[in-house]
């Protein structure tokens, strides 16, 4: 068997350290905020080669307070990927603000630069890009757009820890940068966790205070924020965690490459990497238009496989009210209607790809 990701085969490689930072904290006696976190966030920050970590409670807070930061609310549009996960959309939603939303490339599935300026309209504050799947979004061309029309860029780096985007790490490319640390992801905690990165002191500063009770100094609130913190354990996990994240995304890296390789006749479409970008592979996204065949038929082999993602955010019911038809984003639909995504992950099997080749061809 083996399955899409497991989950439990991450902690057992790391088991005595991650044990040894938990109890650290249990005998501290320190459980929000305090040391702990305060050393995660500075080296979260160094290694994204940012000035600024902040942590949150998660990645969808994390995008919440950086909209927030930057006092986007209610009638202002901020520019989504129409292929996302539903978060990215969620955030801007969750403040009050449109989610307007750009067909992706398919060739990278990332949000495609070229068909961003017409979607930019008076309300427009800020373009949210995702590197979506592990793979950085053309970030040059975006952040060119939001100088020259004023806008801000945030960045859903949910997917993406220690991506780099033509030679640089993601992380302080656009105005702030949002993380989550789901256990699923790159960088992943035994729980919830997320964070913000950023050069920018003052946005910094503002989500602290927004994700601190609006509270700098002990019942003193300044602004009505909310509360939104990564816990000490959290942050004593990631520290273990962040010393391997590098090697784990190098066998992420050589995992893609065995699926390149042996997939390449197998009919499927497999996903490109840009000449500009290093992918850190949260996800291996294949298409086909005989999907539920073909994963039935790994199925049958005991090879998990997910969809990533089956129905696009425009279709949701939570956006019912924006009133979108199915062909408003046709690429977007064509790929939740194609797109599947093999087993990935640090601890995937490196016989995995022959496994995957042998069942295709049987099948
Ligand atoms: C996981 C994810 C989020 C949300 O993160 P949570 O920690 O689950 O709140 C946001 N955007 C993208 C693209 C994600 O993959």
């Amino acid at each position: 068997m083996i399955p899409f990701l497991n989950l439990r085969d991450a902690y057992l490689e790391l088991k005595n350290p991650i044990d040894a930072a938990v109890l650290r904290v249990l005998d501290g006696g320190w459980y929000i905020g305090g040391a702990e976190l305060s050393a995660f966030e500075a080296e979260w920050a160094a290694y994204c080669g940012a000035a600024h970590a902040v942590g949150a409670a998660n990645g969808l807070d994390a995008l919440i307070l950086a909209l927030r930061a930057l006092d986007i609310g209610a009638g202002d549009e901020v520019i989504v990927p129409s292929h996302t996960f539903v978060a990215t959309w969620l955030a801007v939603s969750a403040v009050g603000a449109r989610p307007v939303a750009v067909e992706p490339d398919p060739a990278s599935f990332n949000i495609d630069p070229s068909r961003i300026e017409a979607a930019i309209t008076p309300r427009t504050r800020a373009i949210m890009p995702v590197h979506l799947y592990g793979q950085p979004a053309d970030l040059e061309p975006i952040l060119d757009i939001a100088k020259r029309r004023g806008l801000s860029v945030i960045e859903d780096a949910a997917q993406a820890h220690g991506a780099c985007y033509k030679g640089r790490r993601i992380g302080a490319h656009g105005d702030i940068a949002c993380w989550s640390f789901y256990p699923g992801k790159n960088l992943g905690a035994m729980g919830d966790g997320g964070a913000i990165t950023t050069n920018r002191s003052d946005l910094a500063e503002k989500v602290r205070l927004l994700g601190n009770y609006g509270s700098r100094e002990k019942y003193v609130h300044e602004v009505a924020g909310t509360n939104s913190r990564l816990d000490p354990i959290q942050a004593a996990v990631l520290r273990v965690k962040l010393l391997h994240l590098d090697a784990w995304a190098d066998r992420r890296r050589a995992l893609a490459a065995s699926y390149a390789a042996a997939l390449q006749d197998s009919g499927l479409i497999l996903p490109q990497v840009a000449s500009e970008s290093e992918h850190v592979w949260h996800l291996y996204v294949v298409r086909s238009s005989e999907r539920e065949r073909l994963m039935r038929v790994l199925a049958a082999k005991g090879i998990g496989t997910q969809i990533h993602y089956p129905i696009p955010p425009h279709m949701q019911g939570a956006y019912a009210g924006l009133g979108h038809l199915p062909g408003d984003f046709p690429i977007s639909q064509q790929l939740a209607g194609e797109v599947f995504s093999l087993p990935m992950g640090p601890q995937t099997p490196s016989d995995t790809a022959e496994k995957l080749r042998a069942a295709l061809e049987q099948g």
